[in-house]
């Protein structure tokens, strides 16, 4: 949207060093480092729905190491230095928020009782097989199980075996996101759509449905939706749907949240007993991107028979929940932090590739390392796209 001389004439105007704006983990995030750097910053959200009302808010909840693929092709495409740096910055990011909130896991329904990945094939096994090898030359605790361990651990049938990262967590996304922001006192303004925004000599000036904000400067935590807002970002971020069911509770029976089909699939039971189950986009690539949260009688259905073959327990509980949400899938599969071109004033941070739980604390903390002038890695810094 474009806005007119005499529309951007608007009496209310609110003064912040900082404007962050997306309500979602990232913004969080960024903006409880912000804080953290100068508790005298007053920093603002702006957010066009309710907090963690995007993918923040629709997300299955693991606080996964990695990236979205296996640590053995995360070796293939960047090499071992790199993949393991890459390892490196989520487990950071998972030490940061022990660090950071370890006062309360219980409010935020923090549990650390790691992942499995779990094969379909002897395929896939192998490859389990190689990345648990890999991880272990690193000294990653990784532990490799057999079905009956499957079945024991997670009453999980028709795998033929799998992996378990020992380190991994799971968390309530919505309760986080919003724990951040309380921490980083932060004013929150929701309902307010950023529609544009103006960077002169003296700051930065934003437009939304309802105000006119002026900052220092602004940071961009809006991830899918970052193409919306610039041009810059039409090459660099996809919009990409993920979907969830959700079913009626029943006793606890899983040792841990769970991966299949190569980390597209995924399952985990709640600490309420509720079983949570989402994946499957696979099976619609040309509908499963753009900005509706539809879900899809296929992928629903598909989440049904995943339940029926490798979840048996929980096949006739009634699914109380479905949903979808939109993530933002980076041209490289790799996390960015920069300043918009021309731009100064203008910071980003984005493409979590369905990982932003396990990936934006330690990204928030990185954006600010680069506002105060200060180093990051360079597999995140978005000067990898000016090549
Ligand atoms: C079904 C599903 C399952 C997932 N499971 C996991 C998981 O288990 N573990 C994991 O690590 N990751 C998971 N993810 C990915 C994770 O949810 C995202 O990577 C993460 O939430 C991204 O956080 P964000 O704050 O960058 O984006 P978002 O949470 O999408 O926040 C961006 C916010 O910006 C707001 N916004 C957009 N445009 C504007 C505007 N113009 N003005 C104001 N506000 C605006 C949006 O309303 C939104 O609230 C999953 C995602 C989905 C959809």
């Amino acid at each position: 949207m474009s806005y007119s001389y005499w529309l951007t004439e608007r009496d209310i105007e609110k003064k912040y060093d900082v404007c962050v704006i997306g309500g979602g983990i990232s913004g969080a995030s960024t903006a409880y480092w912000l804080k953290k750097e100068d508790p005298s910053l007053k920093v603002s959200i702006l957010e066009k729905s309710q907090i963690a009302g995007g993918a923040s808010g629709r997300n299955a909840g693991f606080i996964t190491s990695g990236s979205v693929e296996h640590f053995n092709r995360l070796v293939t495409v960047h090499g071992k230095e790199r993949a393991y740096e890459i390892w490196r910055f989520s487990e950071e990011n998972l030490g940061y928020i022990q660090q950071e909130f370890s006062s309360c896991y219980k409010e935020i329904e923090f549990v650390q009782n790691g992942t499995f990945s779990l094969a379909s094939d002897d395929q896939e096994m192998g490859e389990l097989k190689q990345t648990a090898q890999l991880m272990s030359s690193f000294d990653i605790p990784v532990e490799v199980v057999n079905q009956s361990d499957i079945e024991k651990r997670l009453e999980a049938k028709n795998f033929v075996g799998g992996i378990k990262y020992e380190s991994d967590a799971e968390v309530h996304p919505v309760k986080l996101t919003k724990k951040m922001i309380e921490a980083a006192g932060a004013e929150v303004f929701e309902y307010h759509e950023v529609d544009d925004f103006v960077e002169d000599s003296t700051g930065v000036t934003i437009l939304t449905n309802k105000a006119k904000f002026k900052a220092e400067m602004m940071v961009l935590a809006t991830n899918a939706y970052l193409p919306l807002l610039s041009k810059y970002f039409e090459d660099k971020i996809f919009a990409t749907k993920g979907q969830i069911l959700v079913t009626e509770p029943t006793d606890l029976c899983m040792e841990a949240p769970c991966y299949a089909h190569f980390v597209l699939d995924y399952f985990r039971q709640l600490p309420t007993g509720h079983l949570l189950i989402g994946g499957f986009r696979q099976l619609e690539k040309e509908t499963q991107v753009g900005y509706s949260d539809h879900t899809s009688e296929k992928i629903q259905t598909a989440l049904a028979d995943f339940v029926s073959k490798h979840l048996p327990k929980f096949k006739d509980l009634k699914v109380l929940h479905r949903w979808g949400g939109i993530m933002g899938f980076s041209s490289d599969g790799q996390v960015f932090v920069g300043s918009l071109p021309g731009n100064s004033r203008v910071f980003f941070l984005g493409g979590f590739t369905a990982h932003g739980i396990g990936l934006a604390f330690n990204t928030g903390k990185s954006m600010v390392d680069l506002i105060y002038g200060r180093d990051i890695p360079e597999f995140i810094s978005a000067r990898r796209f000016q090549s």
